[in-house]
């Protein structure tokens, strides 16, 4: 049973400045510690914890984090001119959710193409082909279909 536990990965999230806070299972002691040079890599970690146990933890980076936003938008169906207006309410590296100005007949599954401006100093331009994972009334989430590669201008605005 105590091979299970030391075989068994921890999952952890990375905060703000590249932070992981891990916590012994067997003794309950949270350490901290900078992941910094980790970054963008699915790494796989042997901790030992002053207890004497050792675990392996799976580092989470925050390209999962979601910010929350207010950002102006709109959505096109693929093969569809006609623009529909959005405010964007959160952003990941993964997908976005949005809330539509308008009502329009949206179902799970349709592919979108999603264009916002970022409130940065540069105002940049997020262009993104999404899918639809759930549709509420207004309220749209999506997932970006190139979840492949990673996105430096929306890494940058989501650090
Ligand atoms: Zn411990």
């Amino acid at each position: 049973m105590e091979d299970a536990q030391e075989k068994k990965k921890i999952k952890v999230f990375v905060g703000k400045n590249n932070r992981a806070t891990v916590i012994c299972h067997s003794c309950g002691h949270t350490k901290q510690f900078d992941v910094t040079k980790f970054r963008n890599l699915n790494k796989t970690l042997r901790c030992r914890c002053k207890c004497g146990k050792s675990f392996l933890c799976t580092l989470e980076f925050r390209q999962y984090f979601r910010k929350k936003t207010k950002l102006n938008g709109h959505f096109t169906f693929l093969g569809d001119p006609s623009q529909h207006k959005i405010i964007v309410n959160d952003v990941s590296q993964k997908g976005i959710n949005f809330s539509m100005l308008t009502g329009c007949d949206i179902k799970i599954g349709d592919m979108l193409e999603v264009i916002l401006t970022l409130d940065d100093a540069n105002k940049t331009v997020i262009r993104k082909q999404v899918e639809v994972k759930s549709a509420n009334d207004r309220l749209v989430g999506c997932c970006f279909t190139d979840t492949q590669s990673y996105d430096k201008k929306l890494g940058f605005y989501l650090r």
